[in-house]
Formats: structure tokens, C-alpha cells, sequence
């Protein structure tokens, strides 16, 4: 693994290990004819799901919040172009969108047979997607770190952990205590218990989802990490070894989420991991 160095750092080393974490949550996640999930106009879920259908033949429906804006955005397009189709919810449906009430009317539409996925695609199965990454990491090391959206990433990851390691995520959201809730529910449902081996840094989120800072926008451009994730776990890690959070000589493993940077050919076009994101959105 390449290892990351700043002075900052003293006597902790820091790895990276690049790893699509999407993919993973979907693996267990595609037994089925037909899909449904939910995202934003910017989400790498829906990117992700409508990718991931066009590979293994499913038909993948992508409902998104707000109304449809032409020409698409990039994410957009590259999903309509893999062959998802698109439909609107208005915000208020959206943000009840996961009560019977919607989804019994999403279920009339689009079949009663349609397996429908939570926004962000965390559940059981996505748990023990991510589960199977430690295992593929032959490197030693004491701490694994990766940033925390839903919470399904950190929950399998921590699962999947060696005895005597831990995982440390990075919430990306602001006032994101929930998280500890959903990060314990989702091994609860994947495995029926909790495993202790796990925390949450909720300090690094400047500002909350998609929200950047003048320091945290130089930091990433410097190091070229993608924004929404990546550069907020990277700037905690250096921020936490400088405040002696971890003892020295500590080798931490940071899992770069997100596509390569090396674009990939996919439904007929190249996607780049800062495709089509809003460097700075308010
Ligand atoms: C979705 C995503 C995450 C967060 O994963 P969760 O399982 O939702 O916590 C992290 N990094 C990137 C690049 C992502 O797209």
C-alpha cells in the first residue's frame, strides 16, 4: 500500500488503500429481477446501482429527490445512459419516502416484485458486502479508518475486522450522533449483534455533507483527495496523530472510497471519481 507521509504525523504511519466501497454494498444486494433506490441528483448510489445493473442485467429504477433538471448532470446521464430509469420525487414525498404511505405507492407503480434499496444502500446485505475488505489486506496494521455517510461501510468493515484491530470512521455529516445508532443497528441486522471494535470522529465534517472550507478545499486539491469523503477522513487523521489521539508507532490503514481516479469504461463512457460533483455546494 502507498503510504502517506506528512511531517504532521510523527511516529504514526498512515497507508492508503483505494477501494470502491459502492460496489461492495451491492454485491449481496443484486438477487433480484428488478431494483429500486433513492439519491440525490448527485448520488454515487444511484451511480453506483445503475452501474451495477447494466453489468449484471437488472433493471434498476433510480428515484430522485427534487425535479428533473435538462439536460442531466452527469451522474445523471452516465445512470440513464446504463440504462436506469429516472424518476422525480418532490422534496416533501422525498423526505417521507421511506413510510409505507410512499412506498406502497412506489410499489403500485413500479411492481410489487421491485427490491427496493435505502438511499445510500445501506442494510444487512451491504454489511456483509463490506465485511470481506478487511480480509483482502495483507499489509499489518493497528487502526482502519474510512469516512461515514450511512453508516454501512464502517459497520462491515469494523465487522470484518481481525481480533485486536479497530476501525475508525469519519462522519461526513453534521450533528451525526445518529450514527452510532445506525452503525449498531445495521450489524445488529446483518449479524444479531454488535461488535465493540468501533468509533465514530464526529469533529471533521466541516459543515455537514457536500459543505467544504477554504483549508479543507487547499488540503485536498493538494493531496488530490475527492472532497465529499476522502479529504474530510484524511484531514482528521492528520488532525487526530497531531493531537497524540494515536500512540506512536500506530500503523493506520485510510480506505480511499470512491472510484479510481484512473477513469474505467463503464456503460460506454469513462467516469472519473470528481465526475460531475459540485466542487463547492452551499
Ligand atoms: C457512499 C460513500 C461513502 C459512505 O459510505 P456509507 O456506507 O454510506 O457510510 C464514503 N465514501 C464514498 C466515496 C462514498 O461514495
Amino acid at each position: 500500500m502507498e503510504e502517506f507521509l506528512d511531517p504532521a504525523l510523527g511516529q504514526v504511519r498512515v497507508f492508503l488503500r483505494h477501494d470502491d466501497n459502492k460496489p461492495r454494498k451491492l454485491k449481496y444486494n443484486l438477487g433480484h429481477a428488478r431494483v429500486l433506490t433513492f439519491g440525490g441528483a448527485y448520488s454515487n448510489h444511484i451511480r453506483a446501482v445503475a452501474e451495477a445493473g447494466a453489468r449484471h442485467g437488472i433493471e434498476t429504477i433510480g428515484v430522485i429527490r427534487g425535479e428533473e433538471h435538462l439536460p442531466l448532470n452527469p451522474v445523471l446521464a452516465r445512470a440513464a445512459a446504463c440504462g436506469m430509469t429516472l424518476t422525480y420525487l418532490d422534496r416533501a414525498a422525498y423526505r417521507r419516502k421511506d413510510t409505507e404511505e410512499v412506498l406502497a405507492g412506489l410499489r403500485a407503480r413500479w411492481g410489487e416484485d421491485v427490491a427496493i434499496l435505502p438511499e445510500g444502500g445501506s442494510n444487512a446485505a451491504a454489511v456483509r458486502g463490506c465485511a470481506e475488505l478487511p480480509g483482502e489486506i495483507e499489509d499489518d496494521y493497528d487502526v482502519i479508518c474510512c469516512p461515514v455517510g450511512t453508516g454501512g461501510t464502517l459497520a462491515g468493515i469494523a465487522a470484518g475486522l481481525p481480533e485486536g484491530r479497530r476501525a475508525l470512521g469519519f462522519a461526513v455529516l453534521k450533528g451525526a450522533g445518529f450514527l452510532e445508532g445506525e452503525v449498531a443497528r445495521l450489524q445488529r441486522e446483518a449479524y444479531g449483534r454488535v461488535s465493540g471494535n468501533w468509533s465514530i470522529d464526529l469533529g471533521h465534517h466541516f459543515g455537514g455533507y457536500a459543505r467544504t472550507t477554504p483549508e479543507l478545499e487547499a488540503f485536498a486539491a493538494r493531496h488530490g483527495f475527492e472532497r465529499i469523503y476522502v479529504a474530510k477522513m484524511m484531514y482528521g487523521i492528520l488532525a487526530l496523530a497531531r493531537q497524540g489521539a494515536f500512540a506512536p508507532g500506530t500503523r493506520v490503514v485510510a480506505v480511499i472510497t470512491g472510484q479510481p481516479s484512473t477513469p474505467v469504461e463503464v456503460c460506454g463512457a469513462p467516469t472519473g471519481f470528481d465526475s460531475g460533483e459540485p466542487r463547492w455546494r452551499r
